[in-house]
């Protein structure tokens, strides 16, 4: 007897950045149809380098895109650290800030590189709602009812929250970003591109006044925008409630205002730059990452934070387990969920104890003179967990 298909599962993905894209890429290679929803008009722009470790450098390649990362890896050098005057006071070739050792197989690579290489993976059978948001969601025992900001109103067989710490899927669905978003450490950073005006190739340099503003610029080539880090420290705490782009500008300059080495310059490029992002060190924290047929996945269920770079590792590894189980449970969407869940948990959780325990680490007094600055630079190869990837079923590695 022939079994009849399975009709294809509708899924809606909110967030096309690393997480999003990435399940997009699998839940179209399963069979799903799928709709990603971004807020911003077209692929965000901007993000320092992030890095692609471990088990993602497996999910990559099951991708086929490892080599295509790698030749856009950011291949830095080194890296300066300069002191109030700009006198250079250490200087590495063997380990970035960023980046850990650069002997490692990790892959380091510029945020919207990786975001365009995933994109070009995903295809052309994804349909993209570039400028939107999810506004209400509504679920049942056979779907999910969707209204957006500005399109129609639609069902989903299943909605999975891509869209990272602020996530709109989790508010909705689960609660208010207090319940789950736990601030550590007392550090704010922006992320923006400048002109590359300290002519920096494939080197980093940073800046650090002791607890209270540093900056970390990086730049790949003379001809092309350098990346900056532009943080401070505040340990009262700062109200993160608005989005309004211009106040968090100024809210920076304030900080920075009469700080040494370009950071005045930067500044400058700060207030014109149009990919600024900013944001404070936090982990997302919950007992579960779904509610039925919505799900979470990335920095939206489980944000690890930047203190030992494996948050786009993690969010890598998370959609691919996510697609996978989903698929793996044909059209029992809910059982696929939980097992995602119990795949992940401990590969999770023990990330982002890694990461408390490594910022209580620089916390600490870390000596005086190089061995400080040296002893600032985590082994992020030491750092990353391994995880036992499943084949998942009818999943071919392409030739
Ligand atoms: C612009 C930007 C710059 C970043 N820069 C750095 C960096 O320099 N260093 C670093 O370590 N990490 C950075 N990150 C975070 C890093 O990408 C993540 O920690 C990690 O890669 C996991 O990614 P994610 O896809 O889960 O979440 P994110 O990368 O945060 O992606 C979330 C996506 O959802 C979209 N989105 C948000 N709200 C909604 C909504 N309501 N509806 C629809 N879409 C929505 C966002 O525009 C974004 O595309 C940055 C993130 C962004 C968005």
């Amino acid at each position: 007897m022939n079994a009849t298909p399975l009709a294809p599962r509708r899924a809606l993905v909110s967030g096309a950045s690393i997480s999003g894209l990435t399940t997009a890429c699998w839940l179209t290679r399963h069979g799903f149809e799928v709709t990603v929803v971004e807020r911003a008009p077209h692929l965000r722009p901007g993000g320092h380098a992030l890095d692609v470790r471990g088990p993602a450098l497996e999910v990559a390649a099951r991708m086929g895109v490892l080599t295509t990362l790698r030749d856009r890896s950011t291949k830095l050098t080194g890296i300066s650290v300069v002191d109030a005057a700009g006198q250079e006071i250490f200087r590495s070739t063997e380990s970035t800030l960023t980046g850990g050792r650069l002997d490692s197989p990790d892959v380091e690579i510029l945020r919207d590189d990786l975001c365009d290489v995933l994109h070009g993976a995903v295809g052309p059978r994804v349909e993209y709602l570039f400028g939107d948001s999810i506004a209400s969601l509504i679920q049942d025992a056979s779907g999910v009812d969707v209204t957006f900001v500005t399109a129609t109103p639609r069902r989903f067989d299943l909605v999975i929250g891509a869209d990272g710490l602020g996530s709109a899927v989790r508010r909705i669905a689960f609660g208010p970003d207090e319940q789950f978003v736990r601030p550590f450490g007392d550090l704010y950073v922006a992320t923006f591109g400048m002109p590359n005006f300290l002519g920096l190739e494939r080197w980093q340099v940073m800046h650090q006044q002791p607890d209270t503003v540093g900056a970390l610029v990086m730049g790949l080539r003379k001809d092309v925008d350098a990346r900056t880090y532009l943080g401070f420290n505040a340990p009262e705490g700062i109200d993160q409630g608005s989005r309004d782009i211009d106040a968090q500008k100024r809210l920076l300059a304030d900080r920075c205002a009469g700080a040494g080495w370009v950071i005045p310059e930067i500044v400058e490029h700060m207030l014109r730059a149009t990919d600024f992002h900013f944001y404070s060190l936090s982990q997302v924290r919950m007992d579960r990452w779904s509610c039925g047929r919505v799900v979470l996945v990335g920095d939206a269920g489980y944000a690890v934070s930047l203190g030992t770079g494996q948050a786009t590792s993690v969010a890598m590894v998370g959609a691919y387990v996510l697609a996978g189980e989903l698929a793996a449970h044909k059209d029992d969407l809910v059982g696929g969920i939980a097992s995602y869940e119990a795949t992940l948990r401990a590969y999770v959780t023990r990330n982002q104890d890694i990461a408390l325990e490594q910022n209580s680490r620089l916390d600490a007094p870390a000596g005086e003179g190089e061995a400080a600055l040296t002893g600032s630079i985590p082994d992020f190869g030491a750092l990353t967990l391994p995880f036992a990837l499943e084949t998942y079923e009818g999943v071919k590695r392409p030739r």
